[in-house]
């Protein structure tokens, strides 16, 4: 059989624990057969973090900055037991916020739909698609404890030299003050981002901010959305047959509920955060949700969106048998690899990425699936594999 040959590389960047053992099945089992993969690869392994001074962390965005897509394994954030666990030099920072601020971009999730994986609402008929904004608002806040009575004030001091200054609250006791911002930069950097993808998957948008309660705040960045998709985006929309919707959060989550899929919703960061979990659950697992980090200027990241499953490496260093679900980094691979085929006009690995994805779901809705997903299956006839036999009925379906 001839192997597929790729013009251009993807970034490779490989992680830890029990990703780190599928990355290499995948690539084994499922894409060197048929491919003749050519990656920058990127060893992300917190050892090598570590050995780095986390160097390499920066260079493999650099390197997604320069190659355009890149394919992500699920790395260790370490905590202060990741420390003494792995002797390390410094407590290094979350790998997936470097890499995100140097490509500035939003983090789209999406659940993998099978047959036989019913999701827990009963409408839902296509996946939902949460766009979350990766800048600010209280992942980038100040709070402070007010210890008794006073007054609390925000104030801005411009470069030029004028003050504004408003009274926050008269405190007759104490309390507690948080303060947090965005910019526009990024506020109009998620919008393109969110406008974009869904032009590029023919999907509606739908937007959501608590603007009625925050006139200023988030009425900020629905004037932004709307701005921006009045200028550049609407006509666009109108010829791929989608639309833009604009309304209340709360409005949002009743519709979300009521509704059958098939939209993107685009979440400020807390919402996103909190959303997300939500809507994976909802769908059935962790371990069928996609992420794709988009830039404002182009660049594709690739990644599942669960992590290192921990407790199952363990169990595997321990020789035991595991049931890992290689699902969502599958679809990882297969998105790099599709991207990097439409954009070096490479129909065959475009095709090759579809039929991975087949092949991946053909094999759970035949019955064969790892245990998180056979434990909720409605099917008839389940039969559980290990994480390898998983990887292996999903080879034998791609050759037929
Ligand atoms: P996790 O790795 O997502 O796993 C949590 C639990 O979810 C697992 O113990 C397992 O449940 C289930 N699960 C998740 N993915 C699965 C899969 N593919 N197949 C089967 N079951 C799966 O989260 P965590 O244990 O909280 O975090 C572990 C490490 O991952 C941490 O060091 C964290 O820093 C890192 N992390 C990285 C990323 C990333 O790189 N994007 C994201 C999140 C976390 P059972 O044990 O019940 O089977
Ligand atoms: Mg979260």
């Amino acid at each position: 059989m001839n192997k597929i040959k790729m013009t251009n590389p993807i970034v490779e960047i490989d992680g830890d624990e029990m990703t780190r053992v599928i990355w290499d099945g995948i690539k084994e089992e499922l894409i060197k057969p048929f491919i003749e993969l050519n990656t920058k690869y990127y060893d992300l392994s917190l050892k090598n973090r570590d050995l780095t001074n986390d160097k390499v962390t920066v260079e493999a965005a650099l390197a997604t900055k320069k190659y355009k897509v890149a394919v992500k394994c699920a790395t260790i954030t370490p905590n202060a037991q990741r420390v003494q666990e792995y002797e390390l030099k410094e407590m290094w920072k979350s790998p997936n916020g470097t890499i995100r601020a140097i490509l500035d971009g939003t983090v789209f999730r999406k659940p993998i739909v099978v047959k036989g994986i019913e999701p827990f609402v009963r409408t839902w008929k296509k996946p939902i698609t949460i766009a979350r904004h990766a800048y600010g608002d209280i992942y980038k806040d100040v709070e402070l404890i007010a210890d008794g009575a006073g007054e609390a004030y925000l104030s801005f001091l411009s470069s030029s030299g004028k003050e504004e200054k408003i009274l926050v609250h008269k405190f007759q006791g104490k309390g507690v003050l948080l303060g947090m911002h965005n910019l526009d930069s990024s506020i109009e950097s998620f919008a393109r981002s969110c406008f974009s993808y869904a032009l590029e998957v023919k999907e509606d948008l739908w937007f959501g901010t608590k603007d009625t309660i925050s006139k200023k705040y988030d009425h900020h960045f629905k004037d932004l959305f709307q701005e921006i998709f009045d200028k550049e985006y609407k006509e666009k929309f109108s010829d791929a047959g989608i639309e833009y919707f604009y309304t209340l959060i709360d409005d949002i989550v009743a519709r979300v509920i009521r509704s059958e899929g098939g939209m993107i919703w685009a979440c400020k960061n807390y919402d996103g955060d909190v959303m997300s979990d939500m809507v994976a659950s909802a769908f059935g697992s962790l371990a069928m949700m996609t992420s794709v980090l988009v830039s404002p200027d182009g660049y594709y990241e690739y990644e599942a969106a669960h992590g290192t499953v921990t407790k199952h490496y363990y169990q595997h260093l321990k020789g035991a048998k595991t049931s890992t679900n290689s699902m969502a980094t599958i679809f990882a691979w297969s998105g790099a690899l599709r991207k990097r085929g439409q954009m070096d006009n490479n129909r065959e690995l475009e095709e090759f990425a579809d039929k991975l994805e087949s092949a991946a779901i053909r094999t759970i809705e035949e019955g064969f699936m790892t245990k998180d997903l056979g434990l909720m299956s409605t099917l008839k006839n389940v039969t559980i594999l290990e994480t390898f036999e998983f990887l292996n009925a999903i080879k034998k379906n791609l050759y037929t």
